[in-house]
């Protein structure tokens, strides 16, 4: 029973330089965030050992009896805070949860009627060589040209025209938020369900910043890492009446035996959710994404070709358009790297350049807040950002600015 130090040295080595990396840069790559240390002592606890295939009380192994306990809690919990009918907190991932949702409610070949992924969505949500797109028909709806917002006149046209046995609504980078109920009424005049997939908003949502989906949709997906703070993983939320066929979607639809050890994180990750702690974290999410936002359409930043998708943002990331910049969006993702920003390019909607490049970024402030970030820190984060993305800028001044943040609010102080 020798430490991972003593046992392995590479791979601790590599453990603590990324420790170093998350302690000494600013990460604002908006689907991450740092978890709770008691969330990551459960992630690395006994629980990984069990077996599991089932669910509480109906197990295909002996010795479940604790593992039991904690996937009730972690049920419990989350249903409590969305105020959910029936919760299944198994999918290993987002993109397990979105796959085990459609399994349940569509056979392979039905319509589904998702936001396109260069306009925002996300793979599952239809892309061409994910199952989602492989599996059924896909048709796409986009934001509009003008004001980059989800077009709902094109959702219900093209429920009308196609009409899909699914809709689904939800993003991976769009700055604003959804109509939920528009979304739910054309669903129910095509005969459609609507599943939401709140994987980037879900933590807004339990802090009551955002309008919740779960009174509207038949299914809600979420990944439990991005803005929700907990470990990797990923939850469906449904209506009691689809609580069976989820479940059996999950297991043994696509699913072998739970990690029991990232449930138990998860529960951890739904009682932190539900304090005021977290949902003052929430806010000063938000807070430091409209800062970013403001500054980022300031005329000294304009002048240099650098706008923001729709003016602003409703949510915890930015949208940066890089189209009339001389950076591309590969070039600003390295230059923020450089002085110790992380970032993602990320394909804006109509993007003239290729994807591996794109034209935009994508910044957000989840894991800044967590790390304690106040109004003062978003500010000199965005002036940051803005000098560093203009033609001429001191890599030396910036790098130290950004150290002095980072030192300020030190990250996982006792690892
Ligand atoms: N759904 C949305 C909207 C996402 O943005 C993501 C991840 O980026 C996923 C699902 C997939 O989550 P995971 O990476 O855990 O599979």
């Amino acid at each position: 029973n020798s430490s991972l130090h003593e046992l392995d040295p590479d791979v601790a080595a590599a453990v603590d330089a990324e420790l170093h990396r998350q302690q000494s840069t600013l990460e604002m790559i908006a689907s991450e965030n740092f978890a709770p240390v008691a969330v990551m002592e459960a992630q690395g606890s006994v629980l990984t050992n069990k077996y599991a295939e089932g669910y509480p009380g109906r197990r295909y192994y002996g010795g479940c009896e604790h593992v039991d306990v904690v996937e009730k809690i972690a049920i419990e919990r989350i249903k409590a805070l969305f105020g959910a009918e029936a919760a299944n907190v198994q999918p290993h991932s987002g993109a397990q949860a979105n796959a085990a949702a459609m399994f349940a409610l569509l056979k392979p070949g039905d319509t589904i009627l998702g936001l396109n992924l260069a306009h925002g969505g996300h793979l599952t949500h239809g892309m061409k060589i994910n199952f989602s797109g492989k599996l059924y028909n896909v048709v796409a709806y986009h934001v509009d040209e003008k004001t980059n917002l989800v077009d709902m006149e094109e959702v219900e046209r093209l429920a009308k025209e196609h009409r899909p046995k699914l809709i689904v609504a939800g993003w991976s980078a769009y700055p604003r938020q959804l109509d939920f109920a528009a979304f739910r009424r054309i669903a129910d005049e095509v005969g459609a369900y609507l599943m939401v997939d709140m994987a980037h908003f879900a933590g807004l949502v339990a802090a009551g910043l955002h309008p919740s989906p779960v009174p509207h949709a038949h299914v809600v997906t979420t990944t439990t890492h991005k803005t929700l703070g907990g470990p990797r993983g990923g939850v469906i939320l449904s209506t009691q009446e689809l609580a069976k066929k989820i479940n059996s979607a999950v297991f043994p639809g696509q699913q072998g035996g739970p990690l029991e050890h990232v449930i138990a994180a998860k529960a951890v990750s739904f009682k932190v959710a539900a304090s005021d702690d977290f949902k003052e974290r929430q806010q000063r999410t938000l807070e430091g994404a409209r800062i970013l936002a403001e500054r980022l359409i300031q005329p000294d930043v304009t002048e240099a070709g650098v706008s923001v998708l729709s003016g602003g943002t409703d949510v915890h990331l930015v949208l940066v358009d890089l189209r009339n910049s001389e950076l591309d969006g590969q070039q600003a993702e390295d230059r923020l790297h450089e002085v110790g920003i992380t970032v993602n390019r990320n394909a804006i909607p109509n993007d003239p350049r290729p994807p591996m490049v794109t034209s935009g970024l994508r910044i957000g402030t989840p894991a800044l807040a967590t790390r304690g970030f106040q109004t003062e820190d978003f500010r000199e984060v965005a002036d940051i950002i803005a000098e560093t993305l203009k033609p001429s800028y001191d890599t030396e001044s910036l790098k130290a600015r950004v150290s002095a943040l980072a030192e300020k609010h030190p990250l996982y102080p006792s690892l």
